[in-house]
């Protein structure tokens, strides 16, 4: 029997030598509970048992795997409404956007049940005659995985379900700010046929428990999504054991708005595309590069959006747009609503702290105009719902400023020119381009990274995946007896 507020580790639910309190940020007077944090001593049981399973898993056969990842995808689809309820509760996104993430979680290892059996390798001729070479994909060993706490059940499950379904075994350091939904998680999968330490939980913050996991020889490969200072450190943690990296990291994603912009469409991908999630979301349409000839009816109608957007309890009916995840973060987005300002930008609306009939971090949506691409706002991530309008005197100019970034994760563009919209689509520096679609909104089956500061080593998700959980294997065959 589990205690829901532990560490997963070697297939036994473990306390740790610290807790955390976990606070619903719609809520202050709500504390969710304490959670356990792994001490060093658990960590090295952790690895330990990961090996051993490892090895156990890589012989299951993949019809094992297949069972295992259909369970737990099915589970949280079925569970997506209370899953998703506590995720809106800890970490303060909106009940539906919460819900929607654990069954889009579901989904994925759905996804990944059935890429279990999809493995299959090449063959050749050798050029010496009587000799075959068999070309086959084999799991990396034990992988790391360090998630963060805006998506906390999404980015962790696009992980661990390609992890196990090539054969892995797990560590997972979730983000201590959000180790409800983590727990709830790790609690699904320590129910299923899967050896002892395949799957291990570790809480605990990024600097201790976090920074000791990515320096273990141990550790085979590292997943990654977060910060960029942070990747940075992990990348050169991994150098030192050659562990093989993935990082998914920030970004300054733009979303264009051209003259001949259907500006009902234009209108519904800058709100969502900036407020949506309260703007915390790696693909978040910080930037909206606006054309001079639509410019001022697009952010009359921007304004009058985002002022009617509803701010409150993450899991109040009607919610829009739940509060920020803590209070560092509020200080940080209201710091930089200042910053704005400074730098010469106008606040046509939100930008402050609001009052609800709760004690939470909320914070109506700002919307900047006349700023520059060159500023410090538009140059770092925001990760708030601030959105910074930029006006361009033409196509070129705003295609020109949405590549004009260190970061390349998504570009969007909203245009009814398909000339325009396929130049955009092939010139836009990005892992990910949207035409007339929001910046954010992935799916699973297909691939997901970007370039630049945005993201580091192979893609994730879809077939794309098994790139950075496998590592392939060339085998010759001599049968004695050539064709
Ligand atoms: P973060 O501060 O970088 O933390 C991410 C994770 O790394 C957390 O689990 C954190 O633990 C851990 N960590 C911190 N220091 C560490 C260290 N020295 N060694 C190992 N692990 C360490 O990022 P965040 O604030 O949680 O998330 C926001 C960032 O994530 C944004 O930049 C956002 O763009 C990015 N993000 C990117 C994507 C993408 O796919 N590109 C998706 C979502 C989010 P603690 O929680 O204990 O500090
Ligand atoms: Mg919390």
């Amino acid at each position: 029997m589990s205690n829901l507020n532990q560490n997963f580790i070697a297939g036994e639910w473990l306390a740790g030598s610290d807790q955390v309190a976990n606070i619903n940020p719609s809520d202050l007077s709500d504390t969710i509970g304490h959670y356990a944090q792994a001490d060093s001593a658990q960590l090295q049981r952790a690895l330990d048992a990961a090996q051993a399973a490892q090895r156990e898993w890589g012989k299951a056969g993949i019809e094992r795997r297949y069972n295992v990842l259909m369970a737990i995808g099915n589970e949280l689809i079925a569970r997506c409404d209370e899953l998703g309820t506590l995720l809106a509760r800890e970490e303060g996104k909106t009940q539906p956007e919460g819900k929607g993430e654990v069954y889009r979680s579901g989904q994925f290892f759905t996804y990944y049940a059935a890429e279990s059996l999809r493995q299959i390798g090449d063959n050749a001729d050798s050029v010496r005659p009587g000799i075959e070479v068999d070309v086959r994909r084999e799991p990396v060993g034990t992988v790391a995985i360090i998630s963060p706490w805006n998506f906390p059940v999404a980015t962790a499950v696009w992980k661990i379900a390609p992890a196990l379904a090539f054969g892995n075994a797990v560590i997972w350091k979730p983000a201590n700010l959000v180790p409800a939904s983590a727990v709830a998680l790790a609690e699904i999968i320590s129910r299923q046929d899967i050896p002892a330490g395949l799957f291990n939980l570790v809480m605990g913050s990024g600097s201790d428990v976090g920074q000791a996991l990515v320096e273990s020889p141990q550790i085979n490969a590292i997943s990654f999504t977060g910060s960029v200072p942070v990747g940075r450190g992990i990348a050169q943690a991994a150098v030192t054991n050659f562990t093989k990296i993935q990082l998914e990291m920030g970004s300054k994603n733009a979303l264009a708005v051209m003259d001949d912009a259907d500006l009902d469409t234009a209108i519904a991908c800058a709100l969502g595309g900036a407020f949506g999630s309260t703007g915390q979301k790696c693909t978040a349409s910080s930037r909206l590069v606006v054309h001079k000839d639509i410019h001022d009816q697009f952010v009359e109608r921007l304004v009058d959006g985002a002022n009617n957007m509803v701010v409150g309890h993450a899991l109040e009916a009607g919610t829009q747009i739940g509060p920020v995840v803590s209070d560092a973060q509020l200080q940080q987005n209201l710091a930089n609503v200042e910053l704005a300002k400074n730098e010469g930008g106008e606040l046509l609306c939100g930008g402050e702290r609001v009052d609800r009939a709760t004690e939470g971090y909320f914070m109506n949506p700002a919307v900047f105009v006349n700023t520059r691409n060159d500023w410090q706002v538009n140059r770092e991530e925001l990760f708030a719902p601030i959105a910074c309008v930029i006006k361009v005197d033409s196509y070129d100019e705003a295609l020109a400023t949405v590549n004009d970034t260190r970061f390349g994760l998504t570009a969007g563009i909203i245009t009814s020119n398909l000339a325009r919209a396929t130049h955009f689509r092939r010139n836009a520096r990005t892992g990910c381009v949207m035409v007339n679609l929001p910046t954010a909104g992935t799916d699973y089956h297909v691939p997901f990274g970007g370039r630049g500061e945005s993201s580091y080593g192979p893609r994730e998700q879809g077939q794309y995946a098994e790139e950075f959980y496998t590592t392939v294997k060339t085998a010759y065959i001599a049968s004695g007896n050539p064709a």
